[in-house]
């Protein structure tokens, strides 16, 4: 596939993965006059609602990639726990992007550990997690409390034990199913934060402002953007960033997440080869949306601006949300025009799943915030 090769509309794109972040692809894709089509687990998730065409396949089914590559033109993915060698497959015949290695890399924590290692990027303290011997190793490292990950296909604070006492360390990790993990020295920060980046394929790159993320029992539950820290750890938090990207040679949407200690340094926790959750707010907030940044790179394009048109804040809308019936969507948008709903279509809700989010744009980034969770505390008012 040659590199250079710029797509314009209406070329036909696709995207590997059906969920929201799939549809949220689709539809910038949509917007800018490209064609746009999904792989999709699932005749009617998310993405396949709205895509103009989908092929129903696990995303590694080699029939279904084969299909993707007749269809598609440049081919990207909304997750990273796509397997690297069907990436690779897949590029003999089309762009695709992010490359396999990026994706690769950042789909098992031991590889990007030891990947930003070397290139100097600031982690937590961290030991491998393979034999018993390593464990007692992490231990004695480390010291406690300290966490356990496993190394694949953990999101969400999936896959993940914190461990307090040392007589706990055995039991934990045969509760992860004694798999590959690491383990982290526990981080006592002031805030967690990430940045969204865009790197295009000549190399050019740009970062959003940061976003101050708060969680709920591991889950994003809150993006502000732009973070309250400061003019310096918004300047190192942004080009550690780009350094990642740069790093990994990565063409596409990539972000970073880190934890902020009290004593203002940042530790890089994980990243991600796509759109993030905390970036959805750019939808509304920023001049280009992270997703229309994975049109553009995907497409050979130059990057758009990531300058805020205003501070935003953006509140997920977990199933738990529906324990009691339908939310209260009058009541919700009713007492705030300015609140941006978006739902992803998905057709059952379990407590925990993401099913939408709300987004509210305020020249005082913590009266958005409030805001928005005035609007979704309202959703529970029937
Ligand atoms: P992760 O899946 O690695 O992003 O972890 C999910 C959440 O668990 C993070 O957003 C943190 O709130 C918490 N967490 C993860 N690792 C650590 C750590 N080393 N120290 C303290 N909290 C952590």
């Amino acid at each position: 596939m040659n590199p250079t090769r710029i797509l314009h509309p209406p070329a036909t794109l696709g995207v590997i993965g059906g969920g929201q972040l799939g549809r949220m692809f689709l539809q910038a894709a949509q917007r800018m006059g490209y064609t746009a089509g999904v792989l999709s687990e699932t005749e009617d998730g998310p993405g396949a609602q709205v895509a103009h065409w989908s092929i129903v396949s696990p995303p590694d089914h080699l029939p279904g990639l084969r299909l993707l590559a007749d269809r598609a033109e440049a081919i990207t993915v909304e997750f990273e726990n796509v397997s690297a060698p069907a990436l690779r497959w897949l590029a003999r015949k089309r762009l695709v992007r992010p490359g396999w290695r990026t994706v690769w890399v950042s789909q098992n924590r031991l590889r990007e550990k030891t990947f930003l290692e070397s290139h100097g990027l600031p982690l937590a303290p961290w030991r491998p997690v393979r034999t018993e011997r390593e464990l007692i190793d992490a231990l004695q490292t480390l010291g406690l409390p300290l966490i356990l990950k496993t190394a694949a296909s953990g999101y969400d604070g999936k896959g993940q034990v914190r461990v307090d006492r040392a007589d706990d360390l055995a039991s934990a990790w045969a509760a992860l199913r004694k798999v590959e993990c690491v383990a982290e020295g526990w981080v006592e920060f002031a805030c967690e934060v990430s940045v969204v980046v865009a790197r295009g394929a000549d190399g050019g790159a740009v970062a959003y402002p940061v976003g101050l993320n708060r969680h709920e029992q591991h889950i994003l539950d809150a993006t502000v953007m732009p973070a309250p820290v400061g003019p310096i750890v918004t300047q190192e938090a942004r080009e550690w960033a780009l350094a990642v990207a740069d790093a990994l040679g990565t063409v596409g949407v990539l972000t970073v997440e880190f934890f902020l200690t009290a004593n203002g340094h940042l530790l890089i926790n994980e990243i991600a080869p796509r759109p993030h959750n905390s970036g959805h707010l750019t939808i509304e907030a920023a001049v280009s949306s992270q997703f229309e940044q994975q049109v553009r790179a995907l497409c050979g394009l130059p990057m758009g601006g990531t300058d805020l048109v205003m501070p935003a804040a953006m509140v997920n809308m977990l199933g738990d949300l529906w324990s009691g019936g339908e939310p209260n969507w009058d009541a919700a948008l009713g007492s705030d025009p300015g609140v941006k709903l978006h739902l992803y279509g998905k057709r059952t809700a379990v407590p925990g799943r993401k099913m939408g989010h709300l987004t509210v744009l305020d020249p005082d980034p913590s009266q958005a915030l409030a805001r928005a969770l005035a609007a979704r505390a309202r959703l529970q008012r029937r």
